[in-house]
């Protein structure tokens, strides 16, 4: 989650990283996925740019996190956005 937290009064949310035409196929694919509260789904991640999302995935769920696949869904190359700007952003965002 982007908070890290799961409290109350915020129910659980799935985000899809990708947005418009690519939010169909990010629906069947976990790599796009970020498991959020509501607040901070509304709040921020529908406004974040794409690579400080994968940025948060790359954090918070490390084991589902395939920059390249997400890259593939959105339709780009391979290197659309780089593992060096996704850990760029990871420095620039403090976490
Ligand atoms: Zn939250």
């Amino acid at each position: 989650m982007v908070c890290g937290a799961s409290y109350l009064p915020w129910p659980l949310e799935t985000h899809e990283i990708a947005r418009g035409p690519f939010r169909e196929a990010a629906i069947r694919e976990p790599a796009a996925w970020i498991r959020t509260c509501s607040k901070c789904h509304m709040d921020t991640l529908d406004s974040m740019p794409i690579v400080e999302q994968l940025a948060i995935k790359k954090l918070r769920d490390p084991e589902h996190y395939d920059r390249v696949k997400v890259n593939r869904l959105r339709k780009r190359s391979d290197e659309a956005i780089t593992e060096l700007e996704v850990d760029e952003c990871l420095r620039t965002l403090g976490l």
